[in-house]
């Protein structure tokens, strides 16, 4: 079976291994470099980042833990991004050996979709191979959406991937949306010694119909205690470039009906840079998609039933092409990638979006994976929502870290577990007990009988599972 992959991102670099161990002959094309997005502008490169953030928080703190430091603790931008750099590179190795292993043949180039059976390979230097397909896979991710107002220059506005080359660390930055990216990059430019203002549209930080809105006021309040200036309620509506820096005008909200007076003001900021952050746009333009009848919405999004098949036969797509009405994160795009990846080479997979687990890198981090609170009630469940606080934690306060909570949502009746979610230290690696227990339907009573290790952060969950089990010891 001819399978052909376009994109080496964490979707499609994924797909393109696991048809090959089923024994496809896969053809994998990339025209950037494998790891797409997560390894080269996105998880890798920020997570880097947010760990010499964090060094640089702790080091501040050094005198609290009996560290005398004599002399200041600065960041030093050129090695952190030689750093960054040689990460990326490791991984990608990395990446391209696994790939030779399966014996996947890799292009570096661009693929465009023809009719019959076929993409067209071009390389860098113009040459254009006809490369014929059984089942292709579509996985050419997203990048960065500018605003009309707020095009990207490089210099002044900034797009994520603009953020990952700078050569200084700004003296001020305003942040123009409070998702994900926008405020893991808030708490990482604050702990480099950047002046930071981020400005939300909607009434809360991580507006996310998958964050408990508990969550966000936990972050906001921490994102206060760092001297990161926030509004929500409020969009920048325009910018006027200066020498040395911009003055941005931001305005009311118009996402936002009820505003109070003090939303309604008109205020200017000045700051050497702004960063967007708003979203995400398809790759999918110029790529051939309705020369071979791939179906996509009137944004360029491209449509899937649940076993990644596109409109047309023998067609898949997986990962942020299929944009933001599913997860956009990269365990998604890998699992959707599996499951188009074996569906292309015979079987019947359904992806389940069930058990997703979302992790946002701030400081403190936020997860979450199941319903919240106001997803179960709105499904008509008879729950209960039981919280701790990170500081009944024996551990928490050995770390020195007791902001933050988790909350576990499970069925009134059974116990069934149907949501958690974490605020708090290392939320991105606690989630995973959280998402062991959603995807496999555990009871709170299973959870808290289950002996966790002392002293450690995971004894958070089964302390939440006793809590909700109405036999609390320390929460
Ligand atoms: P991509 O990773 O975008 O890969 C698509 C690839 O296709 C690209 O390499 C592109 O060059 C290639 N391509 C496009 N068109 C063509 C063509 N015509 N021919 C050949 N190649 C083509 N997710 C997480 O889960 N955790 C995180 O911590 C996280 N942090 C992030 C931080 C930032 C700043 C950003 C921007 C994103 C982050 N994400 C994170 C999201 C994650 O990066 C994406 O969800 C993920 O990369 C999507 O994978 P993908 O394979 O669908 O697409």
């Amino acid at each position: 079976m001819k399978i052909v992959v376009i994109g080496a991102g964490p979707g499609g670099y994924v797909a393109a291994i696991r048809a090959a161990q089923l024994g496809g002959d896969v053809t994998l094309i990339e025209r950037e470099n494998v790891g797409g997005t997560c390894l080269n502008w996105g998880c890798i490169p920020s997570k880097v980042l947010k760990t010499t953030a964090e060094m640089l928080l702790r080091f501040r703190r050094a005198a609290e833990f009996g560290i005398r430091v004599e002399g200041d603790v600065r960041p030093d931008l050129e090695t952190l991004m030689a750093r960054k750099d040689r990460v990326v590179r490791d991984q990608a190795r990395g990446i391209r050996t696994l790939l030779d292993h399966s014996r996947v043949r890799y292009l570096q180039g661009e693929g465009f979709l023809k009719e019959g059976g076929v993409v067209e390979f071009r390389s860098p230097e113009g040459e254009s191979i006809d490369v014929p397909w059984d089942r292709l896979i579509l996985a050419m991710g997203s990048r960065p959406a500018d605003l009309p107002d707020f095009p990207f220059d490089g210099e002044r506005v900034l797009s994520s991937n603009d953020a990952f080359l700078l050569k200084e660390i700004p003296r001020s930055l305003m942040i123009l949306g409070g998702g994900v990216i926008g405020c893991e990059f808030a708490f990482i430019f604050s702990a480099l010694g950047t002046r930071v203002t981020l400005v939300e549209g909607l009434s809360r930080l991580l507006p996310l119909p998958s964050v408990e809105e508990g969550c966000s006021k936990v972050l906001e309040r921490e994102m206060k205690k760092s001297k990161i200036e926030f509004m929500v309620n409020r969009t920048a509506e325009s910018i006027e470039m200066g020498e040395d820096g911009c003055r941005v005008t931001i305005g009311p909200s118009p996402f936002c009906d009820d505003l109070k007076e003090k939303d309604k003001k008109i205020l200017t900021r000045d700051v050497e840079k702004v960063l967007v952050c708003v979203g995400r746009k398809p790759n999918t333009e110029a790529v051939g998609l309705e020369r071979a009848g791939v179906e996509t919405d009137a944004k360029g999004w491209v449509r899937v039933n649940e076993k990644m098949e596109t409109s047309v036969p023998g067609i898949y797509a997986i990962g942020d092409i299929l944009g933001p009405s599913r997860p956009m994160l990269a365990h998604v795009a890998s699992k959707e990638g599996l499951v188009a990846a074996q569906n292309a080479m015979g079987d019947d997979l359904f992806m389940n979006y069930r058990a997703v687990p979302g992790a946002v890198f701030t400081s403190p981090e936020v997860a979450d994976v199941g319903l919240t609170e106001a997803g179960a009630l709105s499904e008509g469940l008879d729950i209960r929502v039981d919280r701790v606080l990170f500081r009944n934690l024996g551990k928490a306060h050995v770390i020195g870290e007791i902001a933050g909570e988790t909350r576990i949502v499970s069925e009134r009746k059974s116990g069934k577990i149907l949501g958690v979610h974490i605020v708090g230290p290392h939320a991105s690696d606690l989630i995973a007990e959280g998402t062991l227990a959603v995807q496999n339907e555990c009871t709170v009573r299973e959870l808290a009988d289950t002996i966790h290790a002392h002293p450690t952060l995971p004894e958070i969950m089964m302390e939440t599972a006793l809590k909700a089990l109405d036999q609390s010891l320390h929460g």
